[in-house]
């Protein structure tokens, strides 16, 4: 294994602005990861946008490429992330990516978000689901699912923080040893609350976060979210509550700079990510949201 540690990335590339690995990309290089990423769309931005043109991977194009890094033998990972994905029949191949990859390094670490929806809204083909919960489930090593996607994986309905926990213990049954909950509205007015939990043998740790909420809604955090998490936990030995406060922190100053770097504009550009910008923030969070041991 080369010294840095190597991702693979499998998301959304758009030309123009910030989500997918567009999203998680730099954040990764920036904290010293190399990155291989593969495109599963190219867009020529995000789906907030009145017009949306561009091309999607088949799982065809994907095997082709997973065959050809093969190979040259350049498929020894540290670590593989996915997240959109608008295709069962892709999700089945990464299945089978997964399962290489882990064959090639099996310290591999798989970090999954099972994107699928958000506000009671599900907006990929519903037939992804019985695969994120049959297959990827058992594969993945840490998974973001917000709390709506929780709920689908589960079918638990998630009323208070107490539910919540048994949803991520469920979760834990099923395979993920840390199950990250990047954001729930379990808090109050002023905070969104994040729940993250590492299985240990028989036991589990705990944390809770209280993610003040900023003005808007934005596009490409729960992207970075996942990034940023991957990068931290490898940084800190996977300390599960640093992991987390430093996550949730970057996203502050990004956001905080994206917010004031739009002066009260609301139109999907003024809204972008300022994530270049905020280097110096990723490179070294100032924490300013602490976590709590449950
Ligand atoms: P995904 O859909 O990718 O599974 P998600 O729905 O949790 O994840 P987001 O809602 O974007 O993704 O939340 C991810 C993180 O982004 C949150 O944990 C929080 O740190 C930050 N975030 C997003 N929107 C806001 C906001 N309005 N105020 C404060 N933080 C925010
Ligand atoms: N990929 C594409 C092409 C998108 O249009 C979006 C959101 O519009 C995303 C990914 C995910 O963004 P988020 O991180 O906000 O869930
Ligand atoms: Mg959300
Ligand atoms: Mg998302």
């Amino acid at each position: 294994m080369s010294e840095s540690p190597r991702v693979l990335s499998i998301q959304s590339h758009v030309v123009s602005g910030y989500v997918g690995n567009k999203s998680a990309t730099f954040p990764l290089q920036l904290l010293g990861f190399e990155v291989d990423f593969i495109n599963s769309v190219q867009f020529c931005n995000h789906t907030g946008y009145k017009k949306v043109a561009g091309q999607v991977l088949t799982e065809k194009d994907l095997d082709d490429l997973a065959l050809g890094l093969e190979a040259n033998n350049l498929d020894l990972y540290s670590h593989l992330l996915t997240g959109y994905i608008g295709a069962a029949s892709f999700l089945t191949r990464i299945c089978a990516l997964v399962k290489h990859l882990k064959d090639v390094n099996p310290s591999l670490t798989y970090v999954c978000d099972p994107v699928m929806g958000d506000n009671g809204r599900m907006y990929v083909p519903a037939d992804l689901l019985p695969i994120y919960k049959s297959s990827i489930l058992p594969l993945a090593d840490i998974i973001t699912p917000n709390q709506y996607e929780v709920e689908l994986l589960t079918d638990m309905k998630i009323n208070n923080v107490e539910e919540a926990w048994k949803a991520v213990d469920f979760l834990h049954s099923k395979g993920p040893k840390i199950v990250v909950v990047s954001s729930t509205e379990l808090g109050n007015n002023e905070h969104l609350l994040a729940l993250a939990s590492k299985r240990q043998g028989n036991s589990c740790e705990k944390v809770t976060i209280r993610v003040p909420k900023l003005s808007g809604s934005f596009t490409g955090t729960g992207d970075l979210f996942a990034a940023l998490f991957l990068a931290w936990m490898h940084k800190t030995g996977n300390n599960l509550k640093e992991s987390l406060e430093k996550t949730v922190s970057t996203l502050q100053a990004v956001l905080k700079r994206t917010i004031e770097s739009a002066r009260g504009e609301v139109t999907p550009r003024a809204k972008e990510l300022k994530l270049i910008q905020s280097k110096k923030d990723i490179e070294n969070p100032t924490i300013v949201a602490s976590a709590s041991v449950v």
